[in-house]
């Protein structure tokens, strides 16, 4: 179980702190004997990074993440992060392919790939975030569309790389809307994207990802959604700015991976 919070743009140096703190401070009692079995991520923004990593505990499942990374190693790349830079800082996590940097910053399936490939082949995880827009649901395209986006974001991933990746289901329409994927409509995504990963390596690969659902998860769907057979976490962005929000989610998380195999 992966519970991973996408601050965005959002908080500031004080505020991040604070965050990172509030959660750290009540991590052991609402993981409640399950912290073995649950991990969990703070992306901040990246001007905040170096902060948010001096706060971090050694030897627990809690890791920094970036929100983006670029594919070259250094160079007239203006505004962008290597994956050297990343870890220099501390990060052990990348997000690529988020619908935010998709779909507002236009990036495409080619040039995610290529930021999964450098962040994988120098040892950084991957989350792969990959999700219809409410249009394609309606034209009954989102199998296609995240079809798509998997195959694409691994290409060029190897068999031994792939335990570095986990897959975040994240539909557009549920990002930030307030609106959620019922369990069962996010159920059955997850369960074409293990098998399209089967499919693209073998059954074992499909069976061990790792497969985040993100869209509006909150205190009072977080159970539900994290219960479902093919669901091993969230990607979690509102409420993952408010202490109390996120470690109800992370508890629910505990939960939920107490419960399963
Ligand atoms: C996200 O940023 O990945 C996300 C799922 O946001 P929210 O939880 O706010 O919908």
């Amino acid at each position: 179980m992966f519970i991973a919070g996408n601050w965005k743009m959002n908080t500031n140096r004080k505020m991040a702190c604070t965050l990172a703190n509030g959660v750290l401070d009540k991590l052991d009692s609402v993981l409640n004997g399950a912290a073995d079995k649950v991990e969990v991520a703070f992306c901040p923004p990246f001007v905040y990074l170096v902060d948010v990593a001096g706060l971090l505990p050694e030897g627990k499942a809690v890791y920094l993440g970036s929100q983006n990374v670029y594919f070259e190693d250094n160079g007239a790349f203006t505004g962008e992060m290597s994956t050297a830079m990343l870890k220099d800082v501390g990060c052990t996590l990348v997000l690529a392919g988020h619908s935010e940097r998709r779909h507002v910053i236009g990036e495409s399936d080619e040039l995610i790939n290529k930021k999964v490939r450098k962040s994988l082949a120098d040892g950084l995880r991957v989350i792969l975030c990959i999700g219809e827009t409410l249009a394609e649901r309606k034209a009954n395209k989102t199998l296609d569309v995240n079809r798509r986006q998997v195959k694409a974001g691994l290409a060029g991933v190897t068999r031994e790389q792939l335990a570095n990746v986990v897959i975040a289901y994240e539909p557009v329409w549920a990002i930030g809307t307030g609106v959620t994927a019922s369990p069962a409509q996010a159920q059955e995504v997850h369960a074409q994207v293990r098998s399209l990963v089967a499919g693209l390596y073998d059954t074992a690969a499909g069976d061990a990802m790792q497969i985040q659902y993100g869209g509006s998860v909150k205190p009072d769907n977080a159970l539900e959604l994290l219960g479902q057979p093919d669901i091993d976490g969230a990607l979690v962005g509102g409420a993952s700015l408010k202490v109390d929000d996120f470690l109800a989610i992370i508890a629910a998380g505990a939960k939920a991976a107490a419960s399963k195999k």
